[in-house]
């Protein structure tokens, strides 16, 4: 099966408010191991804990990724780009007014 053929598959089996609850809890679970590696610091992670780290992740993308289908893989995409693109010209708008403080 394709990534897609999959989310739509379990769409149709589990419906998209199942799908969008589930997606909720794996975003809390990757949240909670994430604060752990915060808290915790990398070195002193075990390696059980990087791959919770890991595990989550991959949990968080397979259900982004049915979101995303779901609502719209190519609007989501021109959205991340355009956010990505906004993102890189602030930083470098930041730099030049730092850069020459008279200006701002
Ligand atoms: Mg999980």
């Amino acid at each position: 099966m394709t990534e897609k053929e999959y989310y739509q598959y379990f769409i149709d089996k589990f419906g998209i408010n199942a799908q969008v609850l589930m997606a909720i809890e794996e975003m809390s679970e990757l949240s909670n191991v994430l604060t752990k590696y915060l808290r915790f610091g990398e070195d002193s992670l075990d390696q059980k804990y990087k791959e919770n780290i890991i595990e989550e992740l991959a949990d968080v993308k397979n259900m982004i990724g049915q979101l995303s289908y779901y609502f719209g893989d190519n609007d989501v995409a021109k959205t991340q780009k355009e956010k990505l693109e906004r993102t890189i010209l602030r930083i470098k708008e930041k730099e030049h007014e730092n850069s020459n403080p008279k200006n701002s």
